[in-house]
């Protein structure tokens, strides 16, 4: 089966089948307008990419605070942007472990001794609670190729606010890590600890440094009634021409789902190719 990753081969595959290029590791820092057009992009390198029509799948707050300069911004100007709501973002870690776990099932939800109680801290007061609620991946339950044999593949994610909370998250990572290790290992992993042969964490810091994600919100911008639908940054940008916007920050929102969707609606709103020529 292969996982998500399956998911992005099959679409470089796509890509590729169709004669272009997928360039990794190649950050856009600016995209080029012409008549309120636009026309390319700037890479980190310096190097411009000359194109037809621009679609971002950045998140779409930083698409438009900076990557498209404000002079061309009449409806998602910085002002608004910062009035936005964006989601929470969340505590990832990815772990391998040298036995397996037969009585963990594909996915499990480990509730905390709150709710209400923690999902104000997430959303409204921005604080790192000291306990969490969890959500368990073990992909190995359902396709034992994502480990070798005899071993299991994880992740363990707890929602946490974003950076409003002023996390160091460098300081906290490892800490909280220990928790949530020591959470698990009580309940359902005996033994965890031991047993752990491979280790990565994902923190907000992280969404915000890596994945270029606006306050490192893990979805865009919160899909409350104001920011949903119309209300969000649309499929076909309201501010300049020939640019278009896919993925979480955009229409419908933020899941594998969602974002796969918006870029099926690229097939409805990018008018055909023949009018640029
Ligand atoms: C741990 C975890 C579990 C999840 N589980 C599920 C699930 O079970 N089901 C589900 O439906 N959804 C799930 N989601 C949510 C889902 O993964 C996201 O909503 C989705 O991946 C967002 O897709 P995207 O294309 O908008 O953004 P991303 O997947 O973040 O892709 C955007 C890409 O653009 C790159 N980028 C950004 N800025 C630039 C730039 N300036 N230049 C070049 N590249 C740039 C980033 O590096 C990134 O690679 C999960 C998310 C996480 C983190």
């Amino acid at each position: 089966m292969g996982g998500t990753g399956s998911l992005v081969r099959g679409l470089v595959g796509l890509i590729e089948g169709q004669g272009s290029k997928v360039r990794c590791n190649t950050e856009v820092t600016e995209i080029l307008v012409q008549d309120r057009a636009a026309c390319g992009v700037r890479l980190s390198t310096g190097e411009v990419m000359h194109a037809d029509i621009v679609v971002s799948n950045a998140c779409a707050a930083f698409t438009y605070k900076t990557l498209l300069p404000a002079r061309y911004r009449r409806r998602w100007t910085d002002a608004k942007i910062a009035r936005g709501r964006y989601s929470m973002s969340l505590f990832v870690w990815y772990f391998g472990t040298k036995r397996r776990y037969d009585d963990v099932a594909h996915h499990t939800i480990l509730l905390g001794p709150r709710y209400k109680g923690l999902l104000r801290d997430i959303f409204q007061k921005k604080h790192l609670a000291e306990d969490f609620s969890l959500y368990l991946h073990r992909p190995t339950a359902t396709d034992t190729s994502l480990a070798p044999e005899g071993c299991d593949a994880f992740y363990v994610l707890s929602p946490v606010p974003h950076l409003d909370s002023g996390t160091d998250w460098r300081a906290a990572a490892e800490p909280y890590r220990r928790k949530i290790a020591r959470a698990l290992a009580q309940s359902i992993m005996p033994g965890l600890e031991e047993n752990i042969v491979s280790s990565h964490m994902m923190t907000p810091q992280d969404f915000s440094d890596r994945l270029l994600s606006h306050r490192g919100a893990a979805f865009g911008l919160e899909p409350i009634l104001t920011q949903s639908a119309w209300f969000r940054p649309h499929n076909e940008s309201e501010e300049i021409d020939r640019l278009y916007l896919v993925g979480a920050g955009t229409h419908p929102g933020a899941g594998l789902p969602g974002v796969l969707s918006s870029a099926r609606v690229l097939d409805r709103v990018v008018p055909d190719a023949k009018v640029f020529a």
